[in-house]
């Protein structure tokens, strides 16, 4: 059986990512497994331990640290965050394209250690959009919110470590682009998806961090 390929999706606080991931594994599951992070911070409303993530303790996060039970773990707006590692082998194994939806220290790491793996950036069109999912999405203090928006202007220095930029506007077609550029990649066919490549959107990165950088100090 040919492996599957691993694929990092990361991308700003409220951009998308996990409305997309939820799509795709409901619409095309049968092609991917969506790794289950641990982390240490709170269950929002509806999530549930062991589906969106499993929340655990500091001491416990810290353990499975000690047994090196994480491909990768990063700390992320004062919360541990990490990919247990044996789910990932797993479904890498059984054919599956997986995917890690992790933060960008996290997918740093990934591509050091599989410098294979292709990583995807998810952005909303703008940083306002972005400002007022995350306001919408109504599971964040205002303090969180604005610690995220400064978060996003970080990560958006770090763009051009990525392979793909991809804009989530229309939701359906963000999904499709999203299934298809992993397609396109574990087939090689990797010119199809030339204009999605973050060197062909360096334009629209620059002006989203001017934006960003203007809403970090609270404009
Ligand atoms: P992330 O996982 O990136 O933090 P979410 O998936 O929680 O983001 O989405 C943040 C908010 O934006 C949610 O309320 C979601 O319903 C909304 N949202 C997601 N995608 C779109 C889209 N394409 N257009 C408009 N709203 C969206
Ligand atoms: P949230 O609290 O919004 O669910 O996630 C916060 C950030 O942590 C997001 O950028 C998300 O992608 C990232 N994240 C989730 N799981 C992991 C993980 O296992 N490792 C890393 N490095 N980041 C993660």
């Amino acid at each position: 059986m040919q492996k599957g390929i691993l694929v990092v999706a990361s991308g700003f606080s409220g951009a998308g990512k996990g409305t997309i991931m939820k799509k795709l594994m409901s619409e095309k599951g049968e092609n991917y497994a969506l790794s289950i992070s641990a982390t240490t911070r709170a269950p929002r409303p509806g999530e549930e331990h062991g589906r969106e993530y499993f929340f655990l303790t500091t001491e416990e996060f810290e353990a499975m640290i000690e047994r090196d039970e994480l491909v990768e773990y990063a700390k992320y707006v004062s919360n541990y965050y990490g990919t247990p590692k044996a789910y990932v082998e797993e479904q890498l194994n059984a054919g599956k394209n997986v995917i890690l939806e992790i933060e960008i220290q996290g997918a740093l790491k990934i591509k050091e250690k599989f410098p294979e793996t292709v990583l995807m950036f998810i952005t909303a069109p703008s940083a306002e959009e972005l400002k007022s999912r995350l306001v919408g999405r109504g599971t964040e203090s205002q303090d969180v919110i604005d610690a995220r928006m400064s978060r996003a202007y970080e990560e958006s220095l770090g763009v051009e470590n990525y392979d793909y930029l991809v804009i989530n506007d229309d939701l359906d077609a963000c999904v499709e682009l999203v299934n298809d550029i992993i397609l396109k990649e574990r087939t090689k066919e990797t010119e199809v998806h030339a204009d999605n490549r973050v060197s062909a959107n360096i334009e629209f990165i620059n002006n989203m961090r001017k934006e960003l950088l203007s809403f970090s100090k609270g404009v």
